[in-house]
């Protein structure tokens, strides 16, 4: 929502449900940029995301696919990640993450009435004053450490056989430090101690932030909760099962984690 000056140059995030429009440039896949976006109408809603250095950064829904032309073609957010540089991937996220709060914000939540655009990331309702930001929802990631091993299951909705760290949402009321006790118990039936913050990131599939945790074995044999998990065990950094793909926090805390057991070796 912003009046756009002509000769400004922008990037346009352009999505439809969970695909980006990528430009085929130099044998290079990269975010459409120009003063307007290609192919869309002039009057198409574009909201207004973050700037990118000195350029304004736009997010765009199509209604349909794009068929793939000489000079774009659409991708799956998560594959653009090979594409794109970490930060612009991080825009696109933030993109997206803008048109599914426009698309699931339209009306107001307490009386039904249909929301009105306040600022870029505030919509109020104009009979009760509700007001709604682009929600957030919290998900933690524990590395659990036993002796030389760590514990990776394998969660029933992974798409792929890879193992990776226990996660959890976030429940109301509840800290970090106890969703993540909380959580390590209800999967696997251990209890943890020694947790310790190790860093975040931003998962827009499709809105929610990642926060990993460290942390150490206390007690218990792991008893895991069906409905979750299908597999999981401890593991030695020589003995590891197939991991998640690079794009995500679990699998850098799990490098972080082999880099420090090889740092141990050569002492
Ligand atoms: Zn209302």
């Amino acid at each position: 929502m912003h009046t756009q000056n002509q000769d400004e140059s922008a990037l346009w995030f352009i999505f439809f449900n969970n695909q980006i429009v990528l430009e085929k440039r130099m044998g290079k896949l990269s975010i459409p940029s120009g003063s307007q976006p290609p192919f869309i109408h002039e009057t198409h809603l574009r909201y207004t995301v973050g700037k990118w250095g000195e350029t304004i950064c736009y997010a765009l829904s199509l209604t349909e696919a794009l068929e793939e032309t000489t000079d774009y073609l659409m991708k799956d957010l998560r594959e653009s990640h090979a594409d794109l540089q970490p930060e612009q991937f991080q825009m696109a996220g933030k993109a997206s993450e803008i048109l599914y709060w426009h698309r699931t914000s339209r009306f107001c939540p307490a009386c039904g009435t249909p929301m009105e655009q306040f600022t870029d990331i505030m919509k109020r309702c104009p009979n009760c004053k509700h007001e709604m930001y682009p929600t957030v929802s919290a998900a933690v990631l524990v590395l659990i450490r036993k002796k030389e091993s760590i514990l990776l299951v394998h969660a029933h909705n992974f798409k792929k056989p890879f193992k990776s760290l226990v996660a959890g949402f976030l429940e109301t009321g509840e800290s970090l430090e106890e969703c993540v006790k909380r959580e390590v118990l209800e999967e696997t039936g251990l209890e943890i101690g020694n947790i310790t913050y190790f860093g975040s990131q931003p998962w827009p599939f499709p809105n929610n932030i990642m926060i990993g945790f460290t942390a150490d074995y206390v007690k218990g044999e792991i008893t895991l909760q069906e409905e979750e998990l299908s597999s999981g065990d401890f593991y030695t950094k020589d003995h590891l099962p197939e991991l998640p793909r690079n794009i995500s926090l679990s699998r850098k805390m799990i490098d972080w984690w082999i880099k420090e057991e090889e740092k141990k070796v050569r002492l």
